[in-house]
């Protein structure tokens, strides 16, 4: 069988790094057969090299066939192998981010913070499981002198073995929330996981950087002998909110108020861990800022929509109960005649899903919001709790009740898990 040392010299050849897909490119590439609950790829492999790709891996020696197609165990344990064996070729930094909240926006702000420097490379969009992360290792263009590698789990074990794959020297944990608390057997369980990627850095003298005003991620960073900390007034990189009406001011240390282009005072924290980050780093804090401001959430992550005379807050990408907390808080510190809130079911929350949900409408009722529209199963008992809103099945109902009930002269937060669908709403609000 063959070795992974062997398997990295082909690889060096491959200059378009790896593939798994053979709808896609796969022009000089190495292909792995990656099996799913519906699908095999083993049997694709010579479509593969039809295709352009220079080797293949598979693991069903029935299709090892021709010399450039290689039989090993289990294609996806020899992906990630093949991983770890070519990030330890590397000698420049490799960034870990994790967290329940905030990672891919962390990714892209310290990315943009980053580039006036460093040629960064940084995963793909959210590939951030145990193939994504492979991959974006394996795909990581030559010229790189820096690597962020966004790391996603939804159970306990998940991060340590992304680390083990990717072995980051640096870390961060943008903040420990309630999702996926099903995997996780609850919040605590959240925490243990998170951990992971601490345990990895202290057990290979990696360097942290840590919100100190997060008190848990404060006090599992004890352990760390010199825990880089921001954005206080005594820690190693001090910046200052202002506000975020609807965009986030800040004052980073001896710099003028900036402002960015990020929804959200949860933003903030994000932004302020890419300044530090860039501090650190020997970034100038001015083009880091200028980056920084610059950027422009996509994919309907807190993306600000104005219509005629509307304007919406498009947060349908994801959401668990700590998202729904800070973007239902934001919307009560942005000004506003009529605020109207769109809502549709958190997911994978397991034995806190009622609890939670109906925290929703506790919320609700305490703050002062115009109307409320319910999208889902289990948002449900949010309108039972809150008796002044409507409740929808589905994103198709609420959006043909509102084309003859338009939504006008409004401030409108969106917020479902991505399941939900609300972004199909964004051209409805739009006409109104
Ligand atoms: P995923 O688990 O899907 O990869 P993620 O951790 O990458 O999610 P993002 O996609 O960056 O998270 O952000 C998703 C949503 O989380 C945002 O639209 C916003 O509502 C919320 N969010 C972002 N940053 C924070 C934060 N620091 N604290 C709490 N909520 C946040
Ligand atoms: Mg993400």
């Amino acid at each position: 069988m063959v070795t992974v040392e062997k398997l990295h010299e082909l690889f060096l050849l491959c200059h378009n790094g790896v593939g798994t897909d053979t709808r896609k490119n796969l022009e000089e590439q190495m292909f792995f057969a990656l099996r799913g609950p519906n699908f095999n790829a083993n049997r694709l492999a010579a479509q593969a090299i039809e295709n352009g790709a220079l080797y293949a891996v598979v693991d069903d020696k029935n299709y090892a066939d021709n010399d450039k197609i290689f039989f090993v165990e289990n294609s996806l344990k020899t992906l990630q192998k093949l991983a770890n064996y070519h990030r330890k070729t590397w000698d420049y930094p490799v960034f870990g981010i994790t967290g329940s909240n905030g990672k891919t926006t962390s990714k892209e702000l310290i990315r943009e913070a980053l580039s006036s420097k460093y040629n960064v490379w940084a995963t793909q969009g959210n590939l951030n499981n145990h193939i994504g992360v492979p991959l974006t290792i394996l795909n990581c263009p030559t010229d790189t002198d820096f690597a962020i590698i966004e790391m996603g789990a939804n159970k306990i074990g998940d991060i340590a073995e992304l680390t083990a794959i990717a072995s980051p020297d640096y870390g961060l944990i943008t903040n420990i929330g309630k999702a996926h608390t099903e995997g996780f057997g609850g919040f605590y369980g959240v925490i243990r996981g998170k951990s992971e990627l601490y345990h990895h850095l202290l057990e290979n003298d990696g360097t942290v950087f840590i919100n100190s005003q997060d008190e848990i991620l404060a006090n599992m960073s004890k352990r760390f002998k010199s825990p880089i900390f921001y954005p206080g007034k005594d820690d190693y990189f001090h910046c200052e909110f202002i506000d975020a009406n609807p965009y986030v001011r800040y004052q980073p240390e001896g710099m003028e108020t900036q402002e960015s282009n990020m929804l959200g005072s949860y933003n903030f924290l994000n932004i302020s861990a890419a300044l530090c980050i860039a501090k650190y780093f020997d970034v100038d804090l001015k083009e880091a800022c200028k980056k920084v401001n610059n950027y422009q959430p996509a994919n309907n992550r807190s993306q600000v929509i104005h219509s005629a005379s509307n304007t919406i807050i498009m947060d349908a990408y994801n959401a668990n109960p700590s998202s729904m907390e800070a973007a239902l808080e934001n919307l009560k510190g942005m000004p506003a005649n009529k605020k109207v809130v769109i809502l549709g079911d958190m997911n994978e929350l397991g034995e806190s899903s009622e609890e939670e949900h109906k925290k929703i409408g506790e919320w609700l009722n305490q703050n002062d919001i115009s109307e409320a529209f319910f999208v889902g199963d289990k948002i449900k008992v949010a309108s039972e709790v809150y008796n002044s809103g409507m409740t929808f099945e589905d994103t198709e109902s609420l959006e043909n009740y509102l084309k003859t009930n338009p939504i006008t002269n409004s401030l409108v937060l969106v917020k479902a898990s991505r399941s939900i669908g609300l972004e199909k709403l964004e051209h409805i609000l739009k006409s109104s």
